[in-house]
């Protein structure tokens, strides 16, 4: 086996000293030595394909989670992590809280591995380990921050191993912002991959078979219903929908490669986009979400898939009256901030204003893309202030500034909510788990909601029973009565002063 690769030699040892940075520091470090790494392509393409904002470093969760959870999904999908342990053991902890239910891969390194090139050899052997064509269809590797920062070279692993394809991707935190991104690094280096082999003769047809009507492929991960909702609002234009990307299967890839046109429910799918269009399959924005929003998506899917206009008009008119029907008998009354990570917070928006309720701001730890950029203006020209990238900071800023009656985002932002007796819902958690299409979706949120704003009244009681007790100093577990100590503070902060100084006048010269 060894004869079939060299032992490629590390293109930087320099950076096995870059081990202990990582996404909580020493960012402009770890890319600089991935650059001299060899990695600058990758890495320009992540620049191009992942904008950065204001928000340029991770504040959610290791990014590379997005790609492992895409991995660990899949049947007969073997995934493998090559990165830092401290970073492994968060990977698989949120993996098996997430209910993986599958193995998590990992070829460790230490210094000397890593420095010598033999990471590399490790990581093929743990290849060539797994590869068993007879239980997998494909094994990924994913570099993490410090293999990428080193260049081990996964892209010099066989393309395939007995049968089973080998995808090797980089997924530092200091080069692709956020998990949800992440899930689209593997998901396009999967259809990549798919595409070719496409092109180059025939591939396995779909488990269900082909449909006999063409079909919508989906981009983004969603509440299950939600594909079956929209094939039931598609039906009319007598298209069906096709495969959700990330795909449960390596031969799905094929069948949502073989769609009428792509709907990027989730706009931050930039790689796969890419991959789709190189198909010749034209992307449509948005997503049917409220009146407005669904009877604008019919209308660009219909066009997208040449439907004649009535055809368009009856699937209009199958769910757009049931949905007014909903939104007349139910309503929101309260104003809302909300905030999130997961790319589907332009939509969730969308429902809760034509929901009827007063939101005000909107904040998406995800960019502007073409595919988002319909929904961008809709939210900005009902007011609400809709920021892309969105840090920790303008979420809370907004919270405070707009004093919502309902704070939906992610948890820094619901525990601030709670601290401030604001009644709140975690985006992740409650809101992307359940379903947002159609009239189930509109439904839904005005439920849970009002359910969450009802909770106003039990918030003021625990506020006025408990206090300020455990805020500030007072935090932790106590087993007596905290007892504060200002004269120590004073002196701290004293010495603090006088240090910070005399490093001042050090600085001056
Ligand atoms: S791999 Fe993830 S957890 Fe580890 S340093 Fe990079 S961003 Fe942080």
């Amino acid at each position: 086996m060894s004869d079939i690769i060299p032992i490629t030699p590390l293109p930087n040892p320099a950076a096995a000293s870059a081990d202990g940075l990582g996404c909580h520091a020493g960012k402009d470090q770890m890319l600089d030595a991935a650059a001299k790494a060899g990695k600058s392509e990758v890495l320009a393409q992540y620049a191009a394909d992942y904008p950065k904002g204001p928000h340029d470093q991770p504040q959610s969760m290791c990014p590379a989670f997005g790609s492992l959870r895409v991995g660990l999904r899949m049947r007969r999908n073997a995934t493998i992590l090559s990165g830092s342990a401290c970073c492994v053991y968060g990977l698989t902890f949120t993996s098996h809280f997430y209910g993986a239910r599958r193995t998590v891969g990992y070829v460790p390194f230490n210094s000397e591995t890593l420095v010598t090139g033999k990471l590399f050899e490790d990581i093929r052997d743990a290849v060539y380990a797994e590869a068993n064509p007879d239980k997998l269809d494909a094994i990924v590797i994913i570099n993490l921050c410090v293999p990428t920062a080193s260049g081990v070279p996964l892209q010099l692993l066989p393309k395939e191993i007995n049968g089973v394809r080998v995808i090797g991707i980089d997924v530092p935190g200091f080069g692709v912002p956020t998990h949800a991104e992440a899930k689209d690094v593997l998901a396009g280096a999967m259809l990549h991959y798919a595409r070719q082999e496409a092109m180059a003769g025939p591939v396995a047809a779909p488990r269900q078979g082909r449909s006999s009507k063409p079909t919508i492929s989906l981009l983004g991960e969603m509440f299950p219903a939600d594909p079956m909702i929209i094939a039931q609002m598609i039906a009319p234009m007598d298209l069906a929908v096709g495969t959700v990307v990330p795909t449960r299967e390596w031969r799905e890839l094929y069948a949502a490669l073989d769609c009428k046109a792509v709907a990027a429910i989730h706009p931050f799918y930039t790689a796969s986009v890419r991959e789709f269009q190189a198909a010749g399959r034209p992307v449509v924005g948005s997503a049917p979400v409220g009146i407005e929003g669904t009877h604008d998506w019919l209308g660009a899917i219909g066009a997208a898939c040449d439907v004649p206009q009535d055809k368009i008009d009856a699937a209009r008119n199958q769910t757009l009256g049931a949905m007014r029907g909903v939104l007349a008998s139910q309503k929101i009354n309260g104003r809302i901030t909300l905030s999130g990570y997961e790319g589907s917070e332009l939509l969730v928006a969308r429902l809760l204003i034509e929901c009827g309720s007063d939101l005000r701001y909107v904040g998406s730890a995800c960019p502007a893309t073409p595919w988002n950029q319909h929904d961008a203006q809709w939210l900005q020209s009902k007011g609400v202030h809709v920021q892309f990238r969105a840090s920790l900071e303008q979420d809370l800023a907004a919270m405070r500034e707009f004093k919502p009656q309902l704070a939906i985002g992610t948890t820094p932002v619901v525990q601030a909510a709670k601290e401030l007796c604001i009644p709140s819902l975690y985006f992740t958690n409650l809101i992307s788990a359940r379903p947002l299409m159609g009239v189930a979706g509109a439904g839904s949120l005005i439920q849970v909601v009002n359910a969450a704003m009802g909770n106003q009244a039990r918030f003021d009681e625990m506020k006025a029973f408990f206090g300020s007790v455990g805020q500030g100093d007072e935090a932790g577990v106590w087993e007596n009565v905290p007892v504060m100590h200002p004269d120590f503070k004073k002196e701290v902060r004293r010495q603090f002063e006088k240090k910070q100084k005399k490093r001042k006048a050090e600085e001056m010269g």
